[in-house]
């Protein structure tokens, strides 16, 4: 598999091309951006363990059914993925209030909702991101509504196997950002990464926060609570 030219950097990582039309290469870097790109900076050995977290829950999803972009890990900060058409949407799940979401509604971070909570933003960096519903997806032609049904029975499939799989291993999944693309078929792939950069985990027994809010919250311990995230998940997936 060779490696082409550069195709599109974006805040976490690099597009490459291949030389097989279907498949792409995705750099993680150790870069960190928080609050749409106004908070910078780098995170020693990030990428690795992004990289790395994404390949095994991946892995995870694919020997449940789910269909995923993953091929395979081709080193330390990249890996081998089929080149999908990326639907320009971030599905967010919730299952605990955290984030924004307190915030918007001012409600303490950590109250558990009547009900797992599913929201739509508009990927558009200029726009910032801004929050859509479903019938805002389907009229700017983004989704097809036979689409929107399947990518969110899809969300809810993953969110459930997820809650599974982080249990096993004593974390919290509070919430995550996820995005679809169509295959050349036309068929839904889960695309881009499940990372603690892309989700809110949380120790179940401290509450500890793995993930990103470590950064954006200036917490310390970063680099150290994405590896313990990876340590979990690698003791219990087998490769
Ligand atoms: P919130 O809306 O509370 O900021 O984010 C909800 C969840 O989606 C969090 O797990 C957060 O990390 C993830 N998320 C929201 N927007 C983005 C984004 O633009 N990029 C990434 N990587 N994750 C996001």
């Amino acid at each position: 598999m060779e490696k082409r030219e550069f195709l599109y950097e974006g805040k976490a990582k690099q597009l490459y091309a291949t030389d097989d039309l279907n498949l792409i290469i995705i750099l993680y870097k150790d870069d960190a951006t928080a609050y749409n790109g106004v908070k910078r900076s780098s995170i020693h050995r990030k990428g690795i363990l992004n990289n790395r977290i994404t390949e095994l829950i991946y892995i995870y999803l694919e020997r449940k059914g789910i269909k995923t972009h993953f091929v395979k890990r081709l080193d330390d900060y990249s890996q081998l993925c089929k080149k999908l058409n990326i639907i320009p949407l971030e599905f967010i799940v919730r299952n605990v209030i955290a984030g924004s979401l307190s915030r918007r509604l001012d409600i303490e971070e950590g109250t558990v909702p009547l009900n797992t909570i599913y929201e739509l933003c508009y990927k558009n960096d200029q726009l910032r991101d801004p929050f859509i519903n479903e019938t805002h997806a389907q009229a700017l032609g983004i989704i097809s509504a036979e689409e929107l049904e399947k990518t969110m029975t899809l969300c809810k499939k993953i969110n459930t196997l997820l809650i599974e799989l982080f249990d096993k291993v004593g974390i919290i999944v509070v919430d995550f950002k996820i995005e679809f693309g169509r295959d050349e078929k036309g068929n839904i792939v889960l695309a881009d990464e499940i990372s603690p950069d892309s989700a809110r985990f949380w120790d179940k027994e401290t509450k500890k926060k793995l993930d990103k809010d470590r950064f954006r919250k200036n917490l310390g311990q970063i680099e150290e609570s994405y590896r313990e995230v990876l340590e979990r998940l690698a003791k219990e997936i087998n490769e």
